[in-house]
């Protein structure tokens, strides 16, 4: 998963490190008398009258271990170093154009390289070590900063509101029909009732693949027939779980191209009539720039609250999940990671860093 990101990432740490260490010059007599450390404190005076001051970033530092007894030994050349922009402009240049071409949306491949530059820049390092820890740590922290987008607490809204009635839109293909299912299973592993929505009735072969899925997962479908109004489904859904106590509601729409205005105005009838708490945008993640593209045009006609991302078990690139959430305002609630039902996980920023840079 994400393997182009993660290898882009780990180059990028191990350039900036070579470049900096690489970029350290010899030190000169008057740096050496740098390594004397503080002042001494003078007899006779408490030690908190003499501390009036913080010590400068220079001074608090320990020399070097590299640097030898007094920075005089053989590996003495091992100064501190101030990194500079030289050091890292070509090296986050190559990395802008690796996440562009791991989909990655431009304003989120700039946003992630300035924010590193900002980062670098001016930090003052001694080892090669804590260079590339440094380097490291800033990075994961530019990744997290892209990937946090505030929004929607799924367990908590689920307990306020009954039933709850998710809408689901997307276009065909991405797994939208599997990801309802999944995460109907989701919710029924805490002990909680869906009821699923067949509101593509564009289509008869969708009305009968939710229907299978839901057959398979015992919860209850209500469809009417090909070409029916879908809003009239939904709104039959969410009867049926008022007078029947169920927990969620859970809304298939049709996926014809996002493009249909026909769709979208299908969308907004649904959403006029049902008032769902939470309409959930589907995107298959292996399209890259084109299911943040999906995503804007559905929000633009309906408002989405949340996306669900399909397929990043397959997907190598990464982009997608890197930036639709930056890109949209938008959070990521779950991740589709394969075909099973329980293949989907709830999404978490920290969980992506881990596995960029595991
Ligand atoms: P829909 O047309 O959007 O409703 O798409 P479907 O639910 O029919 O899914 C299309 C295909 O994608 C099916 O073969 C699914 O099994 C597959 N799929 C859905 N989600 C995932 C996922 O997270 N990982 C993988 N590997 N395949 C998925």
């Amino acid at each position: 998963m994400f393997e182009s990101l993660k290898k882009k990432f780990s180059e990028t740490v191990g350039k900036i490190t070579e470049k900096v260490s690489s970029g350290q010059e010899p030190r000169s007599e008057e740096d050496k008398s740098e390594d004397r450390g503080p002042e001494p404190i003078p007899e006779g005076k408490p030690e908190e009258e003499v501390r009036t001051e913080e010590p400068d970033d220079t001074s608090s530092e320990e020399p070097a271990p590299d640097a030898g007894e007094g920075g005089s030994g053989f590996l003495s050349f091992f100064r501190e170093k101030r990194i500079t922009e030289k050091d890292v402009d070509d090296v986050l240049w190559d990395l802008e154009m690796a996440l562009l071409e791991s989909d990655v949306a431009l304003e989120v491949a700039e946003k992630i390289t300035t924010e590193l530059k900002e980062e670098l820049v001016g930090r003052k390092v001694k080892r090669s070590t804590e260079i590339s820890e440094y380097t490291m740590e800033a990075l994961k922290k530019a990744v997290k900063d892209v990937l946090s987008v505030d929004g929607v607490d799924l367990p908590q809204l689920v307990e306020k509101k009954k039933p709850l009635v998710i809408m689901f839109v997307g276009i065909n293909g991405t797994g939208k029909t599997t990801t309802i299912a999944k995460v109907a299973r989701y919710f029924m592993k805490k002990g909680l009732e869906p009821v699923i929505a067949a509101a593509d009735t564009f289509r008869a072969g969708a009305i009968e693949q939710i229907g299978q899925h839901a057959d398979k997962l015992g919860v209850k479908l209500i469809s009417h027939r090909k070409g029916a109004d879908p809003a009239a489904v939904a709104f039959d859904a969410v009867s049926h779980a008022k007078a029947q106590g169920k927990d969620v509601v859970l809304i298939d729409t049709a996926g014809r191209m996002q493009t249909n205005v026909n769709l979208m105005d299908e969308m907004a009838k649904i959403k006029r009539v049902v008032r769902p708490d939470l309409i959930v945008f589907v995107g298959d993640a292996l399209t890259g720039n084109d299911a943040i593209e999906q995503a804007a045009r559905f929000d633009e006609a309906v408002g989405i609250d949340a996306v669900i991302l399909t397929k990043a078990d397959a997907d190598a690139r990464g982009g997608a999940a890197l930036s639709i959430g930056y890109m949209i305002k938008r959070p990521i609630i779950f991740m589709g990671i394969g075909q099973g039902y329980d293949d989907i996980m709830e999404f978490k920023p920290e969980w992506m860093v881990e596995q960029l840079f595991a």
